[in-house]
């Protein structure tokens, strides 16, 4: 963990999007100088150590002058240290607020400098001032804050600021004017050399800069992958899961209807034999009601087995009524169609839609079923269809609970149900259904009034 200061760090650099608001693209940055974003992230952080130097400076100043030395002009000094002492105090306010306090206006930080330390020159010992080493240390600051031509623009105001001390002072000896040339030289030589350390440090820290940025960047890339990859894996489990459920509940089916049928076809044979048999007409009658209730099981067991046949996979051009039809009649033995009414309203002359037909039946039911669990008795399920000249809707309307908006967003995603029993696989399931044959399923609306969900199938061309 970094203990840095999180307004120390530095900003990300600018993005522009691809279209795909995960994948981002970096700005390529030509140079140090010309990227103020890394440029803030460099300055912060050169600006706390800054504050620290300009007040060791101050102490030391204060030092030499009320300790260690005996200078003439003691209160000037005091007071140019004050002034100093001053700046040093808003300094440090705003680099502890994380900002630069006249970040945008280095040039004239320099100039205030070279005359701050021109004057403590001037009122201390001129040019053999102590004071004068303080134009060293301005300028290594200087190059670690500022650009190469900032800091050589700043030597430009120091060098005029000794100058100045020089002639205000009157160079009077070979020895001042060799101090003086001196102390040029040395202000030139830590200018450069201050520059050239600080622009290496610089291009080091932008391009760690850079590849901690593009790091930062293959990390969301791949985390996003990888939930992509899960969901596409999570969908193929789920449609595994129904397909297999599906076979299994088939197998099931088809052992129950060959295992019932089979007694009951011969006890069916075996009432209609009692029944040709000279009986009352009473004893007729039981008989007759037994054979309609047998058949009608026979019907029941009949439908079960064509329902759970293994599904065909074949696209056929059928009519979607008849299909709607069939999903009624399975749903009719549904515990939960009790007290309910199911209303059609067909378009007459629905033209034919090429479908897989066992699976757009598969879609049907779901929907009905779905809006039977949502309902109560008394109410109505409304059926419609239509038709436009390149598809055909099919809409199913319940005046059931309804599905609240938080829970919407969630509806065609695998595994979502709110039923105790429920799988959370049938919408899901019916979209890649309808998806896969060029249709839609969409709901079209839902309040504590009732659901709409609306089929869309492609008309046969
Ligand atoms: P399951 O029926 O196994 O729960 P579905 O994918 O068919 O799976 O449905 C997911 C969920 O959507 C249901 O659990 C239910 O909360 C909600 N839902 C679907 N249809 C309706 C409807 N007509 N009215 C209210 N809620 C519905």
């Amino acid at each position: 963990m970094s203990d840095i200061n999180p307004a120390l760090q530095p900003t990300p650099p600018e993005a522009t999007s691809s279209g795909d608001p995960a994948i981002r693209h970096v700005v390529p940055t030509p140079s140090y100088e010309s990227h103020p974003v890394v440029d803030m992230g460099w300055q912060l952080p050169a600006e706390a150590i800054t504050v620290r130097i300009h007040w060791f400076g101050l102490c030391v100043g204060y030092f030499l002058v009320n300790i260690l030395g005996q200078p003439t002009h003691r209160a000037e000094l005091n007071g140019i240290l004050t002034f100093g002492a001053v700046y040093a105090l808003i300094d440090t306010l705003w680099s502890s607020r994380g900002q630069v306090f006249l970040e945008r206006t280095p040039l004239f930080i320099s100039f205030m400098e070279a005359l701050f330390i021109g004057l403590l020159c001037h009122f201390d010992q001129g040019l053999d001032s102590l004071f004068r080493f303080y134009y060293f240390l301005s300028l290594i600051v200087c190059a670690f804050r500022y650009s190469t031509a900032v800091t050589v623009a700043t030597l430009g105001l120091h060098a005029v600021s000794y100058v100045t001390l020089g002639i205000v002072q009157g160079i009077q000896t070979r020895e001042d004017l060799q101090v003086m040339s001196l102390q040029l030289v040395f202000m030139v030589w830590v200018t450069w050399a201050s520059t050239a350390l600080a622009n290496l440090l610089k291009g080091a820290s932008r391009q760690l800069y850079e590849l901690n940025t593009e790091l930062q960047q293959n990390q969301t890339l791949l985390e996003k992958r990888i939930v992509e990859r899960t969901a596409q894996l999570q969908q193929s489990q789920a449609l595994l899961v129904q397909h297999e459920k599906q076979a299994a509940f088939g197998l099931l089916a088809a052992g129950i209807a060959h295992e019932v049928g089979n007694p009951l076809t011969a006890i069916s044979n075996l009432v209609q034999l009692l029944n040709r048999r000279p009986l009352d007409a009473d004893m007729h009658e039981r008989l007759n009601l037994i054979d309609e209730q047998l058949r009608r099981i026979q019907r029941t067991l009949r439908e079960l087995v064509d329902f759970s046949r293994p599904a065909s996979n074949q696209r056929t051009t059928g009519d979607v009524h008849a299909v709607l039809d069939s999903a009624l009649n399975i749903a009719k033995y549904y515990k939960r169609m009790k007290g309910k009414r199911i209303v059609t309203t067909y378009e007459s002359d629905l033209p034919p839609v090429s479908m897989v037909r066992d699976q757009v039946l598969q879609v049907f039911l779901n929907l009905i079923l779905n809006a039977l669990d949502a309902t109560q008795e008394g109410t109505v399920i409304e059926i419609t269809t239509q038709s436009t000249d390149r598809e055909i809707k099919v809409q199913v309307r319940d005046e059931g609970c309804g599905i609240p908006g938080g829970q919407q967003v969630h509806l065609f995603q695998p595994y979502f149900t709110t039923k105790e029993t429920g799988t959370g696989l049938g919408l899901f399931v019916c979209r890649n259904i309808l998806t896969a044959g060029g249709g839609a399923i969409e709901l079209v609306c839902s309040t504590t009034a009732g659901t709409t969900f609306a089929v869309t199938l492609p008309r046969s061309v």
